[in-house]
């Protein structure tokens, strides 16, 4: 089967390893498995970060990549019953062993040996790939249809985005969320899923262009992050009150305005570290402040569901900034590298 490859990774210069190439076909299904034929594939931000290399023990190469994914059930293993060959489907990356006491607990992003496609296991840029039946879901019937590449984009972040936004920071329709770096796919769903409860939401970007886009897609108020100070101008707008909620995945260049601008009681949810993982706190701040800081990463299968759910009801319907075909994922990899995107950058696999 084609497929998008790694032949290596570390350096900094990982996209360089990136090959379009014939590698052995998915296995077959086994018990409580089923094989897709993929036909488009979305990137990630995970997907920069396992091509430079990530901390813990390299995967073998060549390493297919790639976490999300929509194509068609190919076969199917023996004790499937929820899909069949030739059902629609999406493909939900995190893959939980549901026998750990986080599965059993109804946790699945907490599994003990919680695993993504394209990062510990074959990712999804390829013709074929087999995961557990539970990592499936069809794919909603909406008008106009959803296409192959909206079907791609739509796990990872909206589960991700979904589960910080709702489950995590619990915000609701009185209070006021702030959300760095709009062109990233977790922080613009995470602003739709904010608007679709009724909250107030501040986005900031280093691109007017992607501003004035949020504004049309639902922002209130947004914030140029290279030409005017988040913070200030947050404290100003808030009557130095702040904001009930920051949404984080930069990390080390936004966490101090990220404290600067939570309201007393106020908590930063993050799932990401995309300029750096070491920041700093005063722990005199936080306690006299009541913040909560937040972790988290992906989601359960609960809340998978309820997101599936919601696009079914035409709600949250990913944004697609471009589709470049298999043989130019390159280019996928360095838009997203760039950070040029507004939405989802898709792979198409198949046509
Ligand atoms: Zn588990």
């Amino acid at each position: 089967m084609r497929a998008c490859v790694l032949t290596a990774t570390g350096g900094g210069g990982g996209i360089d390893k990136l090959a379009i190439t014939d590698v052995p076909d998915a296995p077959a299904p086994r018990a409580g498995e089923v094989r897709i034929a993929i036909r488009a594939a979305a990137l990630n931000h995970l997907d920069l970060f396992v091509a430079d290399g990530l901390p813990g023990s390299p995967p073998p190469f060549p390493h297919i990549v790639g976490a999300d994914g929509a194509g068609v059930i190919e076969s199917v293993g023996p004790r499937v019953t929820a899909v069949r060959p030739g059902d629609k489907v999406m493909l939900n990356p995190g893959i939980s062993d549901y026998t750990c006491e986080y599965c059993r607990a109804g946790e699945h992003s907490l599994c003990v040996s919680y695993r993504m496609l394209g990062e510990h296991l074959p990712g999804s840029v390829a013709e074929l790939v087999t995961l557990p039946a539970h990592n499936v879901a069809k794919i909603p019937a909406l008008v106009p249809e959803l296409t192959w590449a909206e079907a791609a984009a739509f796990s990872l972040v909206t589960l991700t985005a979904w589960r910080m936004v709702v489950t995590r920071a619990r915000l609701s329709p009185a209070e006021t969320a702030l959300i760095w770096g709009i062109g990233g796919g977790v922080s613009l769903t995470a602003m739709r899923i904010a608007k679709l409860l009724g909250a107030r939401v501040i986005v900031t970007s280093s691109d007017d262009a992607k501003l004035a886009t949020a504004k049309q897609l639902g922002a209130d108020i947004t914030f140029n992050h290279k030409t005017q100070k988040v913070a200030q101008e947050v404290r100003a707008l808030t009557h130095k009150r702040g904001v009930d909620v920051v949404v984080e995945n930069v990390g080390a260049a936004t966490w101090d305005d990220s404290l600067r601008c939570l309201c007393r009681g106020g908590r930063l949810v993050t799932c990401g570290a995309t300029s750096g993982p070491q920041v700093g706190l005063d722990i005199r701040r936080l306690f006299w402040h009541h913040w909560s800081i937040l972790g988290s990463t992906m989601g359960n299968a609960a809340e998978y569901a309820e997101v599936v759910r919601r696009l079914a009801q035409g709600e949250l319907r990913p944004v697609v900034d471009g589709v470049y075909p298999l043989e130019r994922a390159r280019a996928a990899y360095e838009r997203l590298a760039k950070a040029q995107q507004l939405g989802k950058v898709v792979v198409e696999v198949a046509s």
